[in-house]
């Protein structure tokens, strides 16, 4: 399908060995703007287990050529991609606002992400090294090669419809794997976009496929077809743990990057503005839809009120509503279900006694009543055990705790099963030292919020957040990649024995 993938109102298809075709279902669903639900974006297909059989066909059959394709070769479509998307960044950034909710200035800095990761990872092309070892026998020349694991399934959530597929993605073509994708049903669009960029980038038929429709068809699909190596997924834990069981019994590859519960530790001797203005950017950027958004504020009592007063007053004064409109710093929630996950919990925080200290309603009048807006929400007075201190709410909901020393901040921040990010304000090194040795996450940071991260960085959580080896930075391709090593005699000779 050409172009018009990119056109609002369109029917999306599936991207099936170089082509754009239609479900064997012949059933589509629509795609609601969360602005806005009475706006459909337009329609995807919904597909059914036989659609992914096919692309996992189209994916097995372009492997060879793939795999035998040199890695600088396969790079320069990655450097290609890199062009499209920068060229198409404002058309992208706009579709995503529109599917996912997402403020414009962060969709713009969402794809900005993208073009980052896929420049860096398009170097890999000429950087993926191997090893030479000393072998312990003379005329004996012992190396190592990486190879690709084969066909891939990616499945990905909508938080970041581009920038996560995106990473994946390139990881996994610049290592010599073909793919099929299975993007969250709420983002088909940007998904469709993304894949057609890469086609005009110039990947050979087969190499990425595009399935879209419910993860118990395509998704489980993925997991069991034994075509498939290796699975690499971003989202919730249940469904990231419901695939594992299903992977692992055939034991094929899986990464699995789930859920956060991210802490900011502010101690009395922080720098009261860079704090504050931290745990706001946390919490509510990006209608706090993140996997890495800050949901809990731990603070020192002596800078508790100040930071509670300045927190409040400076969210109070945030404009909530449609993404594409400028001064709007809170988009929608994504869909229904999700926004009454939100509504579920912050009732939740009232009845086990947490403190409402701002917002915690729906908007329901005016514009923001045509979609679904929720006011930026702060509970204070939260005890660890509290469902709201405990489980991941994905909402522009924060939770703050009151605590007397850096011990019992410590404490708290790790009380969770998740590990992915987290943060401390303070001036006293021996603090920041000692909260980056005993925190446990994948990603520490120190006076600044717990969101962000650089494409040359390894990505990703400790604990309940992810197994399987990280995404981003030189690490990402460890995923996609099987070591194989090599023993080359060159005695011409029978060895007796392979030690001296
Ligand atoms: P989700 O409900 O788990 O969905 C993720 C993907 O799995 C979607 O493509 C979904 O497809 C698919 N899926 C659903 N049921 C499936 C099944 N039975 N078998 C196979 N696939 C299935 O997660 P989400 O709501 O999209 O995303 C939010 C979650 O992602 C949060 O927990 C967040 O913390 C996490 N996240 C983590 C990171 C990280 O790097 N750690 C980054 C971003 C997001 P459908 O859309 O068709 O249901």
């Amino acid at each position: 399908m050409p172009i018009e993938v990119a056109e609002k109102g369109k029917t999306l298809q599936n991207f099936i060995g170089g082509r754009w075709v239609a479900s064997a279902s012949g059933r589509t669903k629509p795609n609601v703007n969360p602005a806005n639900t009475s706006e459909i974006l337009g329609y995807y297909q919904e597909s059914t287990r036989e659609d992914a059989k096919k692309a996992i066909e189209a994916a097995k059959a372009a492997f060879p050529g793939w795999k035998k394709t040199p890695a600088p070769k396969r790079a320069r479509v990655l450097y290609k991609m890199v062009e499209l998307l920068t060229k198409r960044k404002e058309e992208l950034a706009r579709a995503l606002t529109a599917e996912e909710g997402k403020c414009l200035n962060e969709a713009l800095g969402e794809v900005q992400r993208a073009i980052n990761v896929a420049e860096f990872t398009a170097a890999e092309g000429t950087r993926m090294h191997g090893q030479t070892i000393p072998s312990e026998l003379p005329n004996n020349l012992v190396y190592t090669v990486r190879e690709p694991i084969g066909v891939v399934g990616l499945i990905t959530p909508w938080n970041f419809p581009v920038a996560i597929p995106v990473w994946k993605a390139c990881a996994a073509l610049i290592t010599g794997n073909t793919i099929v994708f299975k993007p969250s049903s709420l983002t088909p669009w940007t998904a469709a976009m993304v894949v057609e960029m890469c086609r005009e980038a110039g990947l050979p038929p087969g190499v990425l496929n595009l399935v879209t429709g419910p993860g118990g068809e395509v998704g489980d699909e993925l997991a069991t077809n034994t075509d498939v190596a290796g699975i690499s997924f971003t989202g919730s834990n249940e469904i990231g743990h419901h695939l594992a069981k299903l992977a692992g019994s055939r034991r094929a590859k899986i990464q699995l990057e789930m859920g956060g519960k991210n802490a900011i530790i502010v101690l009395d001797d922080a720098e009261l503005g860079l704090a504050v203005n931290a745990a706001i950017l946390g919490a509510f950027g990006s209608t706090g839809q993140r996997c890495t958004a800050t949901s809990r504020a731990i603070v020192q009592r002596g800078i508790l009120p100040k930071f509670l007063e300045e927190v409040s007053k400076k969210t109070a004064q945030m404009q909530v509503g449609p993404g594409k409109d400028s001064g709007n710093y809170i988009g929608p929630i994504v869909d229904e279900n999700q926004l009454k996950k939100v509504m579920g919990y912050i009732e939740k925080g009232k009845q086990e006694g947490a403190y409402l200290a701002l917002g915690g309603n729906r908007l329901a009048s005016g514009d923001q009543g045509k979609g679904l807006f929720v006011e930026p929400t702060i509970f204070t007075q939260v005890k660890p055990t509290m469902t709201i201190a405990k489980e991941e709410i994905f909402g522009p909901v924060l939770s703050v705790f009151e605590v007397s020393n850096f011990e019992e901040a410590l404490r708290i921040a790790n009380d969770s099963p998740y590990g992915l990010s987290s943060s401390i304000f303070t001036r006293d090194v021996n603090h920041v030292f000692r909260y980056i040795d005993d925190i446990e996450v994948g990603i520490v940071h120190i006076n600044s919020a717990t969101i962000g991260g650089e494409a040359q960085v390894p990505f990703g959580g400790m604990k309940a957040t992810g197994s399987g080896g990280r995404e981003m930075g030189t690490t990402a391709i460890e995923f996609f990649t099987e070591w194989k090593s090599v023993y080359v005699d060159y005695t011409g000779e029978s060895r007796k024995s392979n030690v001296y």
